[in-house]
């Protein structure tokens, strides 16, 4: 069965880890500190602070931007339950909105609709790799997160993504773009907000005016993340070309493929169907893959909330397809046949 997601793992990341197990500096150090530059300056910020998942940098961009208790943060319904959380760790109310269907981002106008008075900030996700329109985001005149936990090394006109909100947030977890097998970052070009945030990111030696946190990432971590960070472009080229193999692919059956955007980096394929998805699914897994739904499920059916009806057809249809750096171009092809035997315009 080929599974629909696997950590790209080579001997160099098993080597820079052992070093640092064998120079014994195991929790934060140097090397964390030399990660967050590397990374800062990949992205194009100044400034970054490494944590230990995606979701306490979330909890940290939301404290640094001083959200709290009976504030509202905007996310969208169609993601993942850690922006739900990260709101209320500060006491705030998740407001959802709904997304666009055609590249599964947030709905800016929808969102428009949704702020009222108590509106601190929005958290924009660049959902599967893809950029959302963050110019329209920022118009909003609210703050923005990016979120950026899906898309590391994604890009708009020549600029990463995470170069465009006030703050942008990124997650290391085992089979996200790269890895530190579970980790976070939080960037931005504020010195003041970032190195507030680095302050509430531990607690030894930091008074006890406010509460702060034990989020720090270990330098062992950081030795796994500076080797992938290596990687990162030959990891997203490698999706591209598989995106690719896909798309042709899809071009053969009625499935609607992701957008051909050009900064796409494609962490997740997620294609969409006319019919229900539990066919699509149970005759792939025949075929010997693992697709999933790629979010399940959306967060207004959490929270018991209707009106979101972009999220209610993606999480009915959309279909997300094995893609990952360390897939093989066999097991490229055994996906590409299945898809045509399960979907194509000539099947039985
Ligand atoms: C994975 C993910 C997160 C959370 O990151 P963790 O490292 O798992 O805490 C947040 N937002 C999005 C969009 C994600 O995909």
């Amino acid at each position: 069965m080929i599974p629909h997601s696997r950590p790209t793992i080579d001997q160099a990341d098993i080597d820079s880890v052992t070093e640092r197990m064998r120079a014994g500096q195991l929790a934060q150090g140097e090397v964390v500190a030399e990660f967050e530059r590397k990374m800062a300056g990949f992205i194009g910020v100044r400034c970054a602070v490494a944590t230990n998942s995606g979701t306490s940098a979330l909890h940290l961009a939301l404290l640094a931007l001083g959200v709290a208790q009976g504030d509202e943060v905007i996310v969208p319904s169609y993601v993942c339950t850690s922006l739900l959380h990260a709101a209320r760790y500060v006491g705030a109310d998740p407001v959802l909105a709904d997304i666009a269907l055609d590249d599964f981002n947030m709905n800016v106008d929808d969102v428009r609709q949704r702020i009222t008075g108590r509106t601190k900030c929005v958290i924009v996700p660049h959902m599967f790799g893809c950029p959302a329109d963050i110019a329209a985001f920022r118009a909003l005149g609210l703050p923005v997160i990016e979120d950026c936990a899906m898309s590391v090394g994604a890009e708009v006109r020549g600029h990463k993504v995470g170069t465009f909100g006030d703050m942008a947030v990124l997650s290391f977890y085992a089979t996200k773009m790269m890895t530190t097998a579970q980790g976070g970052m939080l960037l931005g070009d504020s010195t003041d907000m970032i190195e507030d945030a680095r302050d509430l990111c531990y607690y030894d030696g930091r008074g006890a005016s406010r509460a702060h946190y034990n989020y720090r990432m270990t330098d062992v971590a950081a030795a796994l993340g500076l080797s992938q960070l290596a990687r990162l472009p030959a990891f997203i080229e490698r999706r591209r070309a598989i995106a690719g193999r896909y798309r042709s692919a899809l071009s053969r059956t009625p499935l609607i493929a992701p957008p051909d955007k050009p900064g796409h980096v494609y962490y997740r394929f997620v294609a969409r169907l006319s019919e229900g998805l539990d066919d699509a699914l149970e005759a792939m897994a025949a075929s010997g893959v693992c697709c999933e739904r790629p979010v399940e499920p959306p967060l207004h059916r959490l929270l018991s909330q209707t009106g979101f009806p972009s999220s209610d057809t993606a999480f009915g249809h959309a279909l997300s397809i094995p893609i990952f750096p360390s897939l093989s171009d066999s097991e490229v092809k055994r996906v590409v046949d299945a898809l045509e035997r399960n979907f194509g315009r000539g099947r039985q």
